[in-house]
């Protein structure tokens, strides 16, 4: 993250085609802001092929505060939230959408509770102004499943409105369309996380770039992040245990074929038993997650110490004066 005077509230806002809607979201955003922050707007153009980057030239012309990122392409919302993350400046981030569905007026309040306290305030639309059957329902679901299989408890992950201490987003790579899950992945690190209700209004111009596709891609994400979250640094458990079951049950039908050929009456030929076959997969499979989870074994190695990622996440230390001195 770079380096700037002290600014206190960056703004990140990702932009495909929106040409309509950037001037007056801009106007929102300063009478909400006015003169009661330093702040910052991000606005990141992700290959719009509309007048949208037009647009927000003449807004950066204008305000000093307005800064523009251009990707050379349509790299997807979280490849430009994570492009906004990376060149904001502020103590605080707030990433929010570009055709006005949040609402600039929620943001002091969101920053207030970050400073109660959390590392990060996530928004939820209660009354979500969107279609019923493509968003609003399918959301319900991701949202109750991410919540059980996270463990962290939010009811509207989706929402782009939140505010992030910088800190937290400094150590979060962002892949697919995994900017919902930033929550979760910092409350495993151990932040503070916590909701707070705001407005969600209509589209006012422009469309939707989503449909109902974005679940499906959610869910898998999803599996991505618990997985890499539970077992990135121990995969051999995982795999070693899927294989130990597989073994147990290999030996199991290995037992059942053996009694029908020597013990049950009538005996019945190994070579027209298919349990035989069936304990023979198992046996394999059994081999195969194990050889996977001691190659899984050198890949978190290589994970960890290429970057020099710890596998721990230090909140304090209290030195002594001499260690301190020392390091
Ligand atoms: N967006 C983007 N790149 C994309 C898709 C969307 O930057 O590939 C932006 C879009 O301009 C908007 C925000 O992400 O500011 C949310 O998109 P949208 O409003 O279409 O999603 P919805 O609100 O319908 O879930
Ligand atoms: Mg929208």
């Amino acid at each position: 993250m770079s380096q700037g005077k002290n600014i206190e509230l960056s703004l990140v806002i990702p932009v495909l085609n929106e040409q309509d809607s950037l001037q007056g979201l801009y106007g929102e955003i300063v009478q909400a802001l006015g003169e009661r922050y330093s702040y910052e707007v991000i606005f990141v153009d992700d290959g719009s092929s509309d007048g949208s980057f037009k647009v927000l030239e003449g807004l950066h012309k204008n305000d000093p505060r307005v800064r523009v990122i251009r990707l050379r392409r349509n790299f997807g919302q979280t490849a430009a939230l994570a492009a906004g993350f990376r060149h904001s400046r502020g103590r605080v981030i707030l990433p929010l959408d570009a055709d006005g569905q949040n609402d600039p007026a929620d943001i002091p309040a969101l920053v207030a509770r970050l400073s109660e306290g959390f590392d990060i305030v996530s928004g939820w639309r209660r009354d979500r102004k969107d279609t019923l059957v493509t968003r609003k329902i399918p959301s319900r679901l991701a949202n109750w499943l991410i919540s059980r299989i996270t463990g962290v408890h939010l009811h509207d992950f989706g929402c782009t409105l939140k505010a992030y201490r910088a800190e937290s987003l400094r150590e979060i790579r962002l892949y697919g369309e995994m900017h919902r899950f930033i929550p979760a992945l910092a409350s495993w690190g151990g932040e503070r996380v916590t909701e707070m209700e705001v407005n969600h209004r209509p589209r006012r111009t422009g469309k939707t770039k989503y449909g109902l596709a974005r679940t499906f891609k959610v869910i898998l994400d999803l599996m991505t992040v618990k997985f890499l979250a539970s077992f990135s640094t121990k995969p051999i458990y995982v795999f070693g245990g899927l294989g130990g079951i597989c073994f147990l049950g290999s030996v199991l039908t290995g037992l059942v074929v053996l009694y029908s050929k020597f013990l049950s009456e009538p005996p019945l030929n190994i070579n027209r038993n298919p349990l035989f076959v069936l304990s023979m997969m198992l046996m394999t499979a059994a081999i195969q997650f194990v050889m996977m989870g001691l190659l899984a074994e050198i890949l978190v190695r290589t994970y960890h110490e290429s970057q020099d990622r710890p596998t721990y996440a230090i909140e304090t230390i209290l030195e002594t004066p001499d260690d301190a001195e020392r390091a």
